[in-house]
């Protein structure tokens, strides 16, 4: 099985001391690519996934400013992610959204600064990757008035109807390791109904290791518990759901010169 991890924060402090085994742990089991989330700490340090995608060429990486961090943001903060953007390997603007649940930003902070990304990532031609948590509502508004044209709904842990409105706006669905744990039924369902051509795969590591590793630090090469048990409930051999997400991604994410 060949896959990608559309999702991980490998600049994590949690890799400091085995970033490197990490990754070959994450080659050895079939994740040969992975998409690097670039909000780091925050501003005004903008290039978490990117420093590690120059040093290896499996990794990609986005850049944004998570909702955590929309406090942070300067005018400047904007600048440099539209000259990031112009990088190869800076395949979208992420994870950008809104979270209600920690609140760590100030809310109409954190709606501003997501609608300013949603507004470079359409100047620069590239998709969003959204984190979305206790906000569904003014997510989804904030995206119909100012999104471009799809993305993908990162760690996506919605009800089926949910997923029924992201997908009709044009989104891909990326699953984590939530859609292993016992008393996610409802997510299951909503993985169920969604299109093959939509899906993705991600790990979101270090955070939400899928079971049988719940609890601990997660990793990339823990991402095929996760294509395994898509695979169950889904009714399809887990190579079709690695190779429709690597088809997904790349068609997604890949700019047509690099394809
Ligand atoms: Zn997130
Ligand atoms: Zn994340």
């Amino acid at each position: 099985m060949k896959l990608i991890d559309s999702h991980c924060h490998l600049d994590d402090p949690r890799f400091d001391a085995d970033r490197e085994q990490v990754m070959e742990r994450a080659l050895a089991a079939g994740v040969e690519r992975m998409l690097a989330i670039g909000t780091g700490s925050g501003p005004p340090d903008l290039e978490a996934g990117l420093r590690l995608a120059r040093q290896h060429a499996f990794l990609y990486a986005t850049a944004g400013v998570h909702p955590h961090d929309a406090s942070k943001a300067r005018p400047e903060t904007f600048k440099q992610i539209e000259a990031l953007l112009d990088h190869d390997k800076v395949l979208a603007v992420g994870e950008i959204g809104l979270d209600y649940h920690y609140d760590f930003s100030p809310r109409e902070t954190q709606r501003e600064v997501f609608i300013e990304q949603m507004k470079l990532a359409g100047r620069a031609g590239k998709p969003i990757v959204i984190h979305t948590r206790e906000a569904w509502d003014d997510t989804l508004q904030l995206v119909r008035q100012h999104g471009t044209g799809g993305g993908i709904l990162h760690c996506f842990t919605g009800t089926p109807d949910q997923a029924r409105a992201a997908l009709d706006l044009g989104f891909h669905l990326s699953f984590g390791g939530v859609l292993t744990f016992p008393k996610a039924d409802a997510l299951r369902d909503a993985a169920r109904l969604t299109p093959e051509d939509r899906l993705l795969v991600e790990t979101d590591a270090p955070y939400l290791a899928p079971v049988p590793r719940r609890g601990k630090r997660n990793e990339p090469a823990f991402l095929v518990d996760t294509v395994r048990r898509l695979a169950e409930v889904r009714g399809v051999a887990p190579e079709q759901i690695a190779e429709a997400t690597v088809r997904n991604f790349e068609r997604l994410l890949f700019a047509p010169a690099m394809r």
